[in-house]
Formats: structure tokens, C-alpha cells, sequence
């Protein structure tokens, strides 16, 4: 388990450099150099934590690549905002895409995906969450309760 941990995290460390490598010479054009360094360092980070974040938490970190998107776009012009959105959307998309391939295949400690909801009997829900979801079809008003929460 610890090997596949490991494994894990450099993939995950892979998704968070190509994030950075595809939108990096987009960072503030016209900054001096000095911030312009210190805002990628900036954006690397929040890239790799959000990675870090998503390896740790998969099931229950909702919407990473707006969460990244949001911690980074100050460092990027009104031009580039949308390149950025799109370059952001597609890496953490395909880093998801892979954790989750992880999840299915049991290879992650969280095993295979489950709704968040209690049933009646007080029981966890077992059914599989929709896609993005933390819950099931049958429990899916829950998730729109919690986010107008
Ligand atoms: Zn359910």
C-alpha cells in the first residue's frame, strides 16, 4: 500500500506540473521580474496543493479545478482568464479522471465511491454517487441543500 501511496503522489506531482508548465507563460506579462517569479512560485504551489489535496481527499474535495482557478486567476491578466480556466479545467480533469481509475480499481484506501447519505435505518447509503456527486441518485437532493447551505 505505502509503494502505491508513493506511486500515487508522483503521479500526482506529474498532473500538477503539466497544469503549471501549460499556464505559466501566461502569469502577469507586464509584472517586474522579481513578482513575476514570486507569482509562479505562487501558482506552482497552489497547483501542487491542490493535487496534494486531491490525492488525500478525493471523494470529498468538490469542484478542484474551480477551487484552483480560484486560488491562482489574480496572478493571470483579464486576457488570459479564460485560457487559464480551460487549462486548469482539462489538468485537474485529467488528474481526477485518473483518481478516480484509482478508486475503481481499489487501489486507494477510500475503496470504491459511495453515496454520503444515511439511509432511514441509519445506515450508510451503499449505492454509487452520480458523476461529481457525493450522492446517490435517490439522495441527490441532499447536495443542493448543502450547497445553498
Ligand atoms: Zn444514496
Amino acid at each position: 500500500m505505502e509503494e502505491r501511496a508513493l506511486q500515487l503522489q508522483s503521479c500526482m506531482y506529474q498532473y500538477s506540473r503539466a497544469i503549471y508548465r501549460s499556464i505559466k507563460d501566461l502569469i502577469e506579462p507586464y509584472a517586474d521580474h522579481r513578482s513575476q517569479l514570486e507569482s509562479r512560485r505562487d501558482v506552482l504551489v497552489a497547483c501542487e496543493q491542490t493535487m496534494e489535496r486531491l490525492a488525500k481527499d478525493p471523494l470529498y474535495f468538490s469542484k478542484p479545478d474551480r477551487a484552483l482557478f480560484q486560488d491562482i486567476r489574480r496572478y493571470f491578466p483579464i486576457t488570459a482568464q479564460a485560457q487559464v480556466a480551460w487549462a486548469v479545467q482539462e489538468g485537474v480533469g485529467a488528474a481526477v479522471a485518473f483518481i478516480e481509475e484509482q478508486i475503481e480499481a481499489g487501489a486507494l484506501d477510500g475503496g470504491i465511491a459511495r453515496c454520503r447519505a444515511t439511509t432511514r435505518k441509519g445506515k450508510p447509503c451503499q449505492r454509487t454517487p452520480l458523476p461529481e456527486r457525493d450522492y446517490c441518485p435517490s439522495h441527490q437532493h441532499l447536495e443542493r441543500t448543502r450547497v445553498a447551505a
